[in-house]
């Protein structure tokens, strides 16, 4: 009997903390510098460790340079080489990645295969780099197939990709997901939340690439005191999609100078307004505060407990397929690839 070969993992690298360079003018990725310091971690080439191939990306980036443009090309190097691998690490920075992360989850559907996001907070050639664990065992999830679906691997858990959050800026432990379990917690071993990661994610779809197009897309938060009637122009005229960052579950300001006329005419001029919350975990519940109940019939639609990341990639996404207002109003408040809890209204 002939033994199918394994694939090996492919490792994008794109940039970010992970394989930064010192300079005068503070971190930042120099080309062949990552490589470098791979050599000096033998456990990567392990006979026992999951073959894999580096691809660099050009040029490298700090992730708070990483936008649409780069989102198409990582996920289309991803789509076209699919077959050839048997999962996907993603290098990448940590400020940006649960963006990332949360866009090829959308890019992607229907893949079938792991792709895993990681980073570090200390460079790879530093002492004390959390990189190499972050690497190494993203690799041997990438490897192992359990997950078929967008990650992030972080200090020892893997968390869903459109459900992670960057919540500390310079801890070890700088992702979370409040609103859904880890899918997996490396410990001794890599334990898989096998129950959690049957859910939700529909792998029934066919592999399909989804490039997206700069769709003028805006977040507003609201705090106490705002003066909406200075976003009015941006918020009618300017803008297709609209995350309003709410208090708690879904509320916002009442009374002279409301919000709601401006929804209501940001939706009559085609934009679509999704409520999320400022809380990191909970879910928006439009309806249950006098302080919510007019936002429904102004146009607005409920992100129930997605991320603002989230909401944002998946606003992306749906223009960009071009979809009506109506359909795509529908959608947001549905789950498309395990990004939100479908909650029935009040
Ligand atoms: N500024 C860096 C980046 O996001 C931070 C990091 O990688 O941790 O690229």
């Amino acid at each position: 009997m002939t033994k199918t070969a394994i694939k090996p993992v492919l490792v994008i690298y794109t940039g970010g903390t992970i394989g930064m360079k010192k300079t005068e003018r503070g971190y930042k990725p120099a080309e062949g510098f990552f490589s470098s310091a791979l050599r000096g971690i033998p456990d990567l080439y392990d006979e026992g460790f999951p073959e894999w191939e580096l691809y660099e990306m050009s040029p490298l980036l700090d992730s708070s340079n990483i936008s649409v443009p780069e989102w198409n090309s990582i996920a289309s190097i991803i789509f076209e080489r699919r077959n050839d691998f048997s999962g996907f690490v993603v290098l990448h920075g940590t400020d940006t990645m649960a963006y990332s992360a949360s866009a090829l989850s959308f890019m992607l559907r229907g893949l079938g295969k792991p792709v895993v996001f990681t980073g570090s907070q200390i460079p790879l050639s530093a002492l004390r780099s959390d990189g190499k664990d972050n690497l190494i065992t993203s690799i041997m999830i990438a490897g192992e197939g359990v997950v078929s679906e967008v990650c992030l691997y972080f200090g020892g858990r893997l968390l869903r990709g459109n459900r992670a959050m960057k919540v500390s800026a310079d801890g070890l432990l700088a992702f979370d997901s409040p609103s859904f379990p880890p899918l997996a917690e490396a410990g001794i071993t890599i334990k898989y939340n096998t129950e959690v990661i049957a859910s939700s994610v529909d792998d029934t779809a066919t592999p399909t690439l989804s490039l997206f197009s700069a769709v003028p897309i805006g977040v507003l938060k609201i705090f106490p005191g705002i003066q909406f009637g200075l976003f009015e122009d941006i918020m009618t005229e300017k803008l297709s999609g609209i995350v309003l960052e709410s208090f708690g579950a879904g509320n916002i300001p009442m009374g002279e100078g409301s919000l709601l006329p401006i929804i209501k005419k940001a939706f009559a001029s085609g934009a679509v307004v999704t409520v999320c919350s400022q809380c990191p975990s909970g879910t928006v519940s439009l309806g249950e505060y006098e302080t919510s109940s007019e936002l429904v019939s102004a146009g607005a639609v409920s992100g129930h407990d997605m991320t603002t990341e989230a909401a944002i990639a998946k606003l992306y996404y749906l223009f960009s397929l071009g979809l009506d207002k109506d359909e795509i109003k529908r959608k947001m408040e549905c789950n498309v690839a395990g990004e939100l809890t479908e909650r029935r209204s009040l």
